[in-house]
């Protein structure tokens, strides 16, 4: 065991409160709120700095000297300063080799340098052992204490001594810590918190864009098309009518998306005869936000399903109930009951209870809490057949609500399709393929191929393919 080794486990976690020193380069907001944390924390901590003056602003009982005299006191630094002015460390080299480094920064742009922040000051320092950590932390959280979002501290580095170090502070701290692996890892990690949901940002967008264009068809549709024709005004459809027509359908559409990719993974696996070559970008990158396309389909069938609960009080349907029965009464006639409409009236229901119940199921079992409590096996089971069932039950739901409203004419306002008529393509197409695709000639090469076989096995030997994960 060399003298710095000895050093770095001088620095583990002991079983009495006394903790050795901590260095921190740089008093800035950072510096100051890490260096708050741990005096709490019980860690004694020097500063290093461009300026030994101490100030009202450092944390009580932390001491400010100059750079090379605060890394002498220490086996860890933490390097709280800007990258742009990491070279100043070249200078100090010979007294922080053997030193724990650890990189905090972060930059203004995802993949802003060739190489990441901690890859560069290990580059810097050849002789110091380079950790990333704490950068997805915000100053403010550690200050106040508010940490919810932030509890998870990414780490990565090549020294597993210097990482586990840096670990066992993490937790002291009352703080998580992921093992990120080595430091190539880094560059992730600093690209962390400049990414802004990014799963979420096609679903989001998508939704968008068809709540939009729905929205216009309905208006154009449900009052427009009245007010020119009949000069009726229904205008006020506009706040429960035309959105609890959006929402079911965008909830069908973006459910039928969550299956789709899928398909089409498995039409090109069998064209291609292998799975060892790359799918297209847009069909991996479709494949990695199916969850959060699901999530979004779980929250429009959601305010479908509260939409649909307010429909009898609504003024508009209680009038309509009456006015009604008024006419039958003026015309002294009765309407008998139709048990074929009760009967499609009770099964549009009851599909529709039961997707959403299993639509529910299928959101909770993608929580990560659930998830992490299913193997792999219990997972597919339930996100593929359970989902497909899902599918199944919802465009259904859908189907019987449209009955043989698409033969009829007077549906066909400006020439244009009923509006359900569009959420139902998707589904449709996807159900159709995937019952194909269940018929053994074509489910056992499928198989096959998903096991590692190849109809042409020299594409494994190609170097630029390279495995997929097969779809789901
Ligand atoms: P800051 O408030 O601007 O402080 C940076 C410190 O760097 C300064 O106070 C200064 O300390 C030192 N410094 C500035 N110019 C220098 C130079 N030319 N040579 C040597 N030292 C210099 O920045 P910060 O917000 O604390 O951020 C520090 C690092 O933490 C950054 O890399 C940032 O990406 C990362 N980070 C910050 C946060 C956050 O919430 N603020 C969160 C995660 C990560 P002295 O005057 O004592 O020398």
């Amino acid at each position: 065991m060399n003298k710095n080794s000895t050093n770095i486990m001088a620095l583990a976690p002991k079983s009495s409160n006394k903790r050795d020193t901590v260095c921190i380069f740089g008093t800035g907001d950072f510096g100051r709120a890490l260096g708050h944390k741990l005096i709490q924390s019980g860690y004694p901590v020097v500063f290093g700095s461009r300026s030994t003056q101490t100030s009202s602003l450092i944390p009580k009982g932390a001491e400010v000297m100059s750079h090379a005299e605060a890394a002498q006191k220490a086996a860890i630094i933490f390097i709280a300063i800007q990258r742009q002015h990491y070279n100043f460390l070249t200078s100090l080299a010979e007294i922080l080799h053997g030193k724990v480094l650890v990189d905090i920064s972060n930059n203004s742009k995802i993949n802003e340098y060739p190489e990441s922040n901690a890859e560069y000051l290990a580059q810097l320092v050849p002789g110091a052992k380079v950790v990333k950590a704490f950068n997805t932390v915000s100053a403010w959280a550690l200050q106040s204490g508010t940490l919810d979002a932030s509890r998870q501290v990414f780490v990565c580095g090549d020294d597993m001594a210097a990482k586990q170090l840096v670990m066992d502070i993490v937790r002291i701290l009352g703080l998580t810590p992921l093992d990120q692996g080595s430091l190539l890892a880094a560059r992730e990690i600093e690209n962390y918190p400049l990414q802004l949901f990014p799963m979420w940002k096609f679903p989001i967008l998508l939704s968008l864009g068809l709540t939009t264009f729905f929205f216009f068809y309905c208006l154009a549709l449900d009052v427009i098309y009245p007010y020119v024709y009949q000069k009726k005004d229904f205008s006020f459809f506009i706040a429960i009518t035309i959105p609890n027509k959006i929402c079911p359908i965008l909830a069908l559409i973006l459910l039928g998306l969550v299956y789709l990719p899928g398909v089409l993974a498995a039409i090109i696996q069998l064209y291609r005869g292998t799975k060892y070559r790359r799918f297209p970008d847009w069909l991996d990158k479709w494949m990695l936000c199916r969850k959060q396309l699901g999530l979004v389909a779980l929250a429009f069938a959601s305010v479908h399903v509260l939409y649909t609960l307010v429909i009898p009080i609504r003024s508009y349907v209680r009038w309509r109930t009456s006015d009604r029965i008024i006419s039958q009464i003026q015309n002294n006639r009765t309407e008998p009951l139709n048990t074929t409409n009760a009967w499609l009236s009770d099964s549009y229901l009851a599909l529709g209870i039961l997707g959403f119940f299993l639509f529910v199921l299928l959101g909770i079992t993608s929580l990560p809490s659930v998830s992490n409590n299913v193997n792999w096996r219990e997972f597919r089971f339930v996100q593929s057949k359970l989902g497909y069932l899902t599918l199944i039950l919802c465009t259904a739901h859908t189907l019987v609500y449209g009955g043989k409203w698409f033969l009829v004419p007077s549906s066909y306002k400006w020439y244009l399709p009923p509006v359900y008529m569009f959420s139902l393509i998707i589904p449709c197409s996807v159900l159709v393929v995937k019952f194909v695709l269940i018929f053994p000639c074509l489910d056992k090469p499928l198989t096959r191929i998903r096991q590692g076989w190849e109809r042409n096995p020299q594409y494994s030997e190609q170097s630029n393919y390279i495995i997929n994960k097969s779809a789901v």
